[in-house]
């Protein structure tokens, strides 16, 4: 066990990810002596294959740079000779070292130090930790440019920094995260206990501490007191706003105007805030569709925190993604503290899982742990010294951590509430008291919507609401009106209770011993009975769902199975269910059991209060999953839809198999379990109307229910000049797919959108609605494309959903292939997004089983599912598409709609007249060309498109 003093830093570029099939091309090392830089190496590599357009333009390489290079054989004795025995440090080290192992033929026995897994633990709460990311925050004056030899000495300044980091932590803290380094078998374990020997010898006096070493300050009784008092009960005069005075404050020479840079007065906003606050004064419901670029947030905030001040009653938003709760909370509510004349609290709410238990969190650490896990409590030890809110979301979680941080959060059935020693310093009564003493309470639809189903037991009491993001709302509420049973949850509920009833089985209560000795027995056995019960079940439903299943489209294949179904051997899988569940609830009987005798051993005995608390939320559990199983397999309230879910791997083993119930009509649960509870409700998006009127979206969510005198239908126009800024233009071309065999359809489409692109330039966002589209086209197109030095970048294919939009917002002639989430919620202003291609009318799939349910029930009441269903849902979502294109005053561009049916069917005008644009453009795709080229040509603009040839 040493502390090296001596590093090799290295950094290679290849041709890819994969060690198998890619190659180097470039080697960069670093001799690194007690810090200092003392030797360099540097080789390109001939890789004897040309690099990817990709590769080209991350590492500013050509074909040409490399074909006078050696190839690696010949590089590799030099590369390895200037390594030697020595350490080896690296951003990511094992990726590099797998590249020099595939070279060698032999993986590097050299002691290897990896900068990114020590950064992550010695600067916790990053955002991002990629190299070039922690240049830039730690002030590395020579940036990361991927290029090998300047990645390298960029590596070994950070390696420097993060050493003398590391040499100035806390000794407690170091001495538990290396116990948790050595558990996670990471190459730093030998280095920090090397560290912890020199800093003992140096400084013997050091001891480790016992005191508590996570951030934050105990909760002090009467601090943070609320601005205002208590809520006041129903029946009092409310006060009413003056429309003037609220907007006096965003309008024309208002205080918002000063303080917004390139403040432009909209009509639009001015009229939405008159009729939010129309809304919150006589007590109503606002329908209220807003187009891009009306400012709806700062329209609706005004009123809505003026409101709650002058009435003293909390007011709430809902929000359906983290962008926009990201907006309004950290751009929208720090201006409007500038313009809005009194003090008021915000406060953004979240579920408890949110939040780590500190109680939980201290029985963890006081285990043993497999090495992943170690590895991500590594991560949370340091994070927790760091913290001020103890907040998941400040923690750079990576594939597999959200498992584990299931048994840190703070659910509530596992919360020892006053009787907690750690209650004065929890994170999640923190969180709690900050939303107590809020004036306005940001939270997410799914927050909003479970705090419904618990009947108000998860946030404060709250009066007004405001719902942005609305078109979400049926979704949202499908999602979580619902049930569900899956196998991850189950198993990890049965490895959970098996863990504990390992941890107690050593400790007999006091006078008790053959009792506990008999229930200890059982309750094993019971759990293997589960399990042997549990595993015969899933295996029925992977038969029975593999024969005759639909679905089967993307990365993984997706198969619903519609539950009852008529096959033969359906009752079987039934019976199988139904046994499961017994043995669930006959298991949880014995852990009750167990609860009961160690909560008795806890009277006397503190220490087990929390192993008998936990062990209740694990009966509580227990009950829930077997009450599940049997609602959905025995599927007997005909108001639910039942299904299976199973997605498939590539190579054809099922990688989750989950049990689903949703209402097949939320709209009556929604009135009945929300909005028939509230005074005023503001529900906004852009894309509420459905052929101009709001039908649609209150009959789906239940408004239908609040009478007429009682609701406000409102919609703004954006402020873009959209038959200024839009082109649209429907193809004649491509046929309709499934009217043609799939090669012929899947040639036209790859022909048409390389035509579109040649034209555009690449920026251009491509919608698909079907993933195994998108794959075709991808790999048809891909080489295709950089031949015209188009770069390609695929969903799913190419890296997660953000790193791929921030590619494509930052890397010229770039074209992105989107399907399902890329339909929304993409804002990319300026001219990297010039063209949106839609392929499809984005129709549901009538087979997705809470879709098909929704039909039937509408047939059932003699409506015509696809009029009155089908076709507003599509037009929802294609209005979205759309919107994609136009994201600022600047902003032009074009949109090609590729579906014949927008032309050929009498419900395309739907489709149509939903759209801000008053004419299109149709033809065949030559003559689209044309017109893009022509209109370009005509109307000047401020952003340019110098790349159209
Ligand atoms: S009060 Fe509850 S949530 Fe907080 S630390 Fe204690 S047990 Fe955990």
């Amino acid at each position: 066990m040493k502390m090296e003093k001596t590093f090799i830093v290295c950094d290679l570029e290849t041709t890819g990810l994969d060690p198998g099939s890619d190659k180097i091309i470039e080697i960069g090392l670093v001799r690194l002596e007690e810090g200092e830089v003392t030797q360099q190496f540097h080789a390109l590599v001939n890789p004897g294959q040309p690099l990817s357009i990709r590769i080209k333009r991350l590492t500013g390489l050509a074909d040409d740079d490399l074909a006078r290079a050696l190839p690696i054989r010949q590089v590799l004795p030099d590369a390895l000779d200037f390594i030697g025995g020595c350490a080896v440090a690296g951003h990511n080290i094992q990726h590099d070292l797998r590249f020099l192992g595939a070279a060698r033929g032999q993986f590097l026995s050299n002691p290897a130090y990896d900068t990114l897994e020590l950064a992550r633990l010695v600067i916790p709460g990053l955002a991002s930790y990629r190299l070039e990311k922690l240049c830039k925050v730690l002030n590395i004056g020579t940036a990361a440019t991927h290029r090998a030899l300047d990645d390298a000495l960029c590596t070994g300044s950070l390696l420097n920094i993060l050493i003398q980091k590391l040499k100035t932590m806390d000794l407690t803290v170091l001495t538990r995260l290396n116990i948790l380094l050595g558990e996670a078998r990471s190459g730093w374990h030998s280095f920090i206990t090397g560290l912890i020997k020199e800093r003992i010898k140096t400084f013997p006096v050091q001891k480790i501490s016992t005191a508590p070493y996570w951030s934050g300050a105990d909760i002090q009784e009467g601090q943070n007191a609320p601005v205002f008092g208590e809520l006041r009960t129903g029946g009092e005069k409310k006060v009413v706003l003056a429309e003037k005075e609220v907007c006096s404050l965003a309008g024309k020479n208002s205080p918002l105007a000063g303080l917004l840079p390139g403040y432009e007065y909209r009509p639009q906003q001015e009229a939405m805030m008159r009729e939010v606050t129309r809304s919150l004064n006589e007590e109503k419901f606002l329908l209220m569709e807003a187009g891009t670029g009306v400012g709806k947030s700062l329209a609706y905030l005004v009123p809505l925190i003026l409101w709650g001040l002058a009435n003293q009653e909390r007011v709430l938003v809902a929000t359906h993604t983290i962008n926009l709760q990201e907006q309004l909370w950290s751009k929208d509510i720090p201006l409007l503290a500038g313009v809005i004349n009194k003090p008021f609290r915000v406060a953004l709410a979240k579920g408890r899982q949110n939040y780590i238990c500190l109680r939980r969190w201290d029985a963890v650490l006081n285990s043993t742990h497999q090495p992943e896990e170690a590895a991500f409590y590594a991560r949370v030890l340091t994070w927790l010294t760091a913290t001020a809110t103890g907040d998941r979301n400040e923690l750079n979680m990576i594939p597999g951590d959200a498992d584990h941080w299931l048994d840190l959060c703070g659910e509530a059935e596992g919360c020892l509430g006053q009787r907690c020693r750690y209650s004065r310093r929890c994170y999640v009564n923190k969180a709690r008291k900050t939303a107590e003493e809020a004036n306005l309470i940001i939270a997410n639809h799914s927050l909003l919507l479970s705090d419904v189903r618990v009947e108000n037991r998860l946030l404060p009491a709250f009066g007004p609401v405001v719902i942005d993001e609305a078109h979400h709302l049926e979704d949202a509420a499908t999602a979580h009106l619902g049930r569900q049973f899956s196998q991850i949850s189950v198993h990890r509920w049965l490895g959970l209770a098996g863990k504990y009833l390992a941890k107690v089985a050593e400790n007999a209560p006091p006078g008790d011993g053959a009792r506990w000795s008999i229930i200890n027995k059982e309750a094993q056995k019971a759990r293997l009975e589960t399990s042997e019960a549990l595993k015969h079940f899933f295996q029925l439903l992977w038969d029975l769902a593999t024969d005759g299943a639909s679905g089967g489209d993307g990365e993984y294949a997706r198969i619903s199975l519609r539950l009852p179904c008529t096959k033969s051997d359906y009752q079987e899988l039934v019976d199988s269910g139904v046994r499961s569940a017994g043995f669930i609830r006959n298991f949880v009987e014995w852990l009750k059991d167990c609860a009961e005798l160690i909560e008795t051993w806890a009277v006397s005995e503190e220490v087990w209060a929390g192993t008998a608390r936990d062990l209740q939320q694990i009966v509580k559990s227990g009950f829930d999953l077997a009450d599940d199983l049997l609602f959905i397999i025995e599927s007997r309230d005909r108001e639910f839809a039942y299904w299976a879910e199973l997605e498939k791997s590539r190579q054809g083993s099922f990688k989750k198999i989950s049990l689903m119930a949703a209402p097949v009509n939320v709209g009556s649960l929604l009135f009945e379990k929300f909005f028939k509870t509230k005074k005023t409700v503001v529900l906004t998006s852009a894309t509420l109307t459905v052929n101009g009127t709001f039908d649609y979206f209150m009959e789906r969510t239940g408004l239908n229910h609040v009478s007429e005198e009682r609701r406000i239908l409102a919609s703004y126009d954006s402020p873009f000049e959209y038959d200024r800024q839009a082109l649209l233009c429907l193809s004649r071309d491509l046929p309709a797919q499934g009217e043609v065999i799939e090669q012929v359809y899947l040639d036209h489409l790859e022909n048409t959108i390389y035509k579109l692109l040649q034209i555009t330039g690449g920026r251009t966002l491509v919608l698909f609605t079907s993933h195994r589209v998108l794959r075709e086209t991808y790999r048809r197109l891909k080489p295709r494309l950089e031949e015209s030095d188009i770069f390609l970048l695929g969903h799913g294919l190419d890296g997660s959903r953000t790193k791929i939009l921030e590619e494509f917002k930052s890397t010229e002639r770039t074209v992105l292939f989107g399907s399902s989430s890329f339909w929304e919620g993409v804002d990319v202003p300026g001219e990297a997004l010039s063209c949106v291609v839609m392929v499809k009318l984005p129709f549901m799939s009538p087979s997705v089983p809470v879709i098909e349910a929704r039909l039937e029930d509408l047939a059932r009441h003699e409506r015509n599912g696809f009029r009155v269903f089908s076709v507003p849902q599509a037009v929802i979502r294609f209005k979205q598409g759309f919107g994609r294109l136009i994201r600022s005053g600047n902003d032009r561009g074009c949109v090609v709609v590729l579906d014949p049916r927008i032309l050929d069917k009498s419900y395309g005008r739907y489709f149509l007249r939903s759209l801000p644009v008053k004419s299109h453009f149709r033809g065949g795709i030559d003559l689209i060309i044309n017109k893009i080229a022509d209109w370009i040509e005509v109307i000047p603009t401020v952003n340019t498109w110098q790349h159209i040839k």
